[in-house]
């Protein structure tokens, strides 16, 4: 039946693209009968309390509806009836969210997207598909053993590609391959015209696509913007044939991975400056593709000094001839001139606890690093066991950190705020490299010189805290941009916000004092265009959120 129901709704999307617009009319009516419906679950259902919240317990849903889809049919007649009845409504898809875009408590109706995650070849188009509601774990584990390919997409194998993909994308193959939506070639999205019909509506990125608007903005505009993506379409730009094994890049079937940490025990002022600096400095000196320097990706984790240590994961290609050499020579540029010593990974990350066997870089094949990596460069016991609250910001970074940044930094990590059992951090993360072979206004995503990124994160578990803990993270982070109105404007050394780490803070001009809006921080020049799109995709603005693109 169900298999019934999935062909019967692709059919509709298949025959109505037919017509030569792109355009497709799964309507609700086309979607009820042997289309299928959604799941509906509320309040008075058993299982309502297992649907309604993400990762950041700070956010928990009261939707009187969680519309749980299976097929692009379903999400057409959840988000249909959803405008019938005047529900606000809002869509999940790996429950990632750093704010409360999804579970807000105004939206009366979540369209859960959990159980639409296949992953597969789609002829048709010649493109790989992950649905809308997988996560990133079901695209690295189907794509590389069915296909031997990959998409360079997140660490955390827990993000949904749902909101991951459209907003960017970024990795431990990102200096090497580029983001996600690199390599997005359409997506299918369930819209809503002027008139309040719902449809399927499927927008690629061929020249002569009159929907391709579409897929610009999803190439980088980010979630619950314009309708439920029910299927990403994969194919890299640029590949001839159909063979789907050669539609994206094939990972290298080794990597060299290392854990490294240097311990608050041992760590001088002079040592902390010298590996922020360092690490800033070597990503500068490699921000251009085409460098041999293109396969080493890293976070460097600034743990506070109550939890312990300053931790390193790295990541590169083992296939390169040279590989030890890459690997170890990104590794003494990030330690020299630290004095204290360099240690094994210490501080336990996730279930896999300290890594003391990648204390030097060691040799693994390639999907077993990417499910360690990513299980363990991000605190996910905190973000799978109940409780766990969290506050999250972000800059890009063009030219290296300032001494005024290091020094910030410094003193917000040793300060008396925080204790042991409050995971709080700055992270550097690797960009440049292929990321920016792309021209600025190729896609959505607008961020194409940075040289890294830096996170800022803090997490805990205690309601009544959350005061105490989102307003060090904001001073934190309100100190470090001081001398630009409190956020990373675009500068020569900054660059604004990346749309996948929301900060609703940046809308508050008490606190954003740059004059500069929170859209421009995270869109630049590319903001105009995605009103535009966002008036002729969703002129009833059905999908929105508080930083959703506004209607022009
Ligand atoms: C632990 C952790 C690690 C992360 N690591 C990385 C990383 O390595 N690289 C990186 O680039 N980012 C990373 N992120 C950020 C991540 O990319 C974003 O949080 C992303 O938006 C999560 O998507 P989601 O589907 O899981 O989240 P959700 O909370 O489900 O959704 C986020 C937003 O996207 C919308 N959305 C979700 N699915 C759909 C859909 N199918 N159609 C339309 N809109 C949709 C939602 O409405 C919401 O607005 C990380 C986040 C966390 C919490």
């Amino acid at each position: 039946v169900d298999r019934r129901r999935f062909l019967s709704g692709a059919a509709a999307v298949a025959s109505a693209t037919a017509l030569g617009t792109g355009a497709t009319t799964g309507t609700a009516s086309a979607a009820t009968g042997e289309t299928g419906a959604p799941v509906v679950v509320t309040p008075s259902d058993g299982r309502y309390a297992d649907l309604v919240f993400g990762d950041n317990k700070r956010f928990t849903g009261k939707p009187q509806e969680v519309r749980v889809v299976r097929s692009t049919a379903d999400a057409v007649l959840a988000v249909q009836q959803a405008v019938r009845s005047g529900k606000r409504l809002s869509v999940r898809g790996g429950g990632h969210c750093f704010e409360d875009f999804v579970y807000n408590p105004d939206v009366q109706v979540v369209v859960d997207m959990t159980e639409m995650k296949r992953v597969y070849f789609d002829e048709e188009r010649n493109a790989l598909v992950v649905e809308g509601g997988a996560l990133l774990s079901d695209a690295y584990e189907t794509l590389y053993k069915l296909y031997g390919v990959f998409l360079p997409a997140g660490v955390c194998n827990t993000v949904g590609i749902g909101g991951h993909a459209c907003g960017g994308g970024y990795g431990m193959h990102c200096r090497q391959h580029g983001l996600s939506i690199d390599h997005l070639y359409g997506v299918e999205v369930v819209t809503v015209d002027a008139g309040g019909t719902a449809r399927a509506v499927v927008a690629t990125r061929e020249a002569g696509d009159p929907n391709r608007d579409l897929w610009w903005a999803h190439a980088g505009g980010g979630g619950g913007n314009f309708g439920v993506i029910t299927r990403y379409f994969f194919r890299s730009p640029g590949v001839i044939g159909s063979d789907p094994r050669s539609l994206l890049p094939a990972p290298p079937s080794e990597v060299l991975v290392s854990a490294v940490s240097w311990s608050w025990d041992d760590l001088s002022r002079a040592d902390f400056t010298a590996l922020a600096k360092n690490f800033g400095a070597w990503h500068v000196d490699n921000v251009r593709p085409g460098t041999a320097n293109d396969s080493v990706n890293a976070v460097l984790f600034f743990g506070h000094r109550a939890n312990g240590a300053v931790t390193m994961l790295t990541q590169s290609d083992g296939t390169d001839p040279n590989a030890e050499k890459v690997h170890e020579g990104f590794l003494a540029a990030v330690s020299a001139g630290v004095g204290a010593q360099r240690g094994t990974a210490a501080r336990p990350f996730g279930e896999h606890g300290p890594m003391p066997e990648f204390a030097t870089p060691r040799r693994l094949p390639w999907l077993q690093a990417t499910r360690r990596l990513g299980t363990t460069v991000t605190p996910v016991e905190g973000l799978t066991a109940p409780g766990w609250r969290h506050d999250n910001r972000a800059a890009y970074f063009r030219a290296n950190l300032t001494d005024h940044h290091v020094d910030t930094m410094y003193e917000h990590l040793v300060d008396s705020t925080i204790d042991a059992s409050t995971p709080a951090s700055a992270q550097l993360h690797s960009y440049g490299g292929r990321v920016n072979a792309v021209a600025p206004d190729a896609t959505a995503f607008s961020h194409r010189d940075s040289a890294f990124l830096l996170a800022h994160a803090v997490s805990w578990t205690d309601e009544k805290q959350d005061a105490k803990y989102v307003g060090w993270l904001r001073a934190f982070y309100g100190a470090m941009f001081a001398d630009t109105g409190g956020v990373p404007v675009s500068n020569s050394v900054t660059d604004g916000c990346y749309v996948n780490y929301p900060d609703i803070d940046l809308s508050d001009p008490s606190i954003n004092t740059s004059g500069v809006p929170w859209y421009t921080l995270y869109y630049k020049n590319n903001y105009p265009r995605l009103q535009q799109v966002k008036a002729r995709w969703d002129p009833r603005n059905v999908f929105r959120h508080s930083q959703s693109i506004r209607l022009p």
